[in-house]
């Protein structure tokens, strides 16, 4: 997993593509409350694992895709807690 800051709230988040058109969001417990578009979806009673988050935050992602700092076609793996690579 890659971790991926929100240029707009500041959410960080741990990201992995199997593709170009996958990507794999795993959200903190502290983006659930520092995303407000997450936060007012979590209001609204949707699944924690289904909500893509706030645009800034996918426009963050695709930046950092962009500059080949998140790979797109990692190998399924479980993360390292505490370990970003
Ligand atoms: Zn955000």
């Amino acid at each position: 997993m890659y971790e991926v800051t929100c240029a707009t709230c500041a959410t960080q988040v741990l990201v992995e593509k199997f593709s170009p058109v996958h990507t794999s969001i795993q959200w903190t417990t502290d983006a659930r409350t520092a995303c407000p578009e997450f936060a007012r979806h979590i209001a609204e009673g949707r699944d924690p694992d289904r909500i893509p988050g706030c645009e800034a935050l996918r426009a963050s992602i695709d930046d950092q895709v962009r500059r080949g700092r998140v790979p797109t076609d990692s190998l399924r793996r479980e993360p390292t807690p505490g370990q970003f690579d």
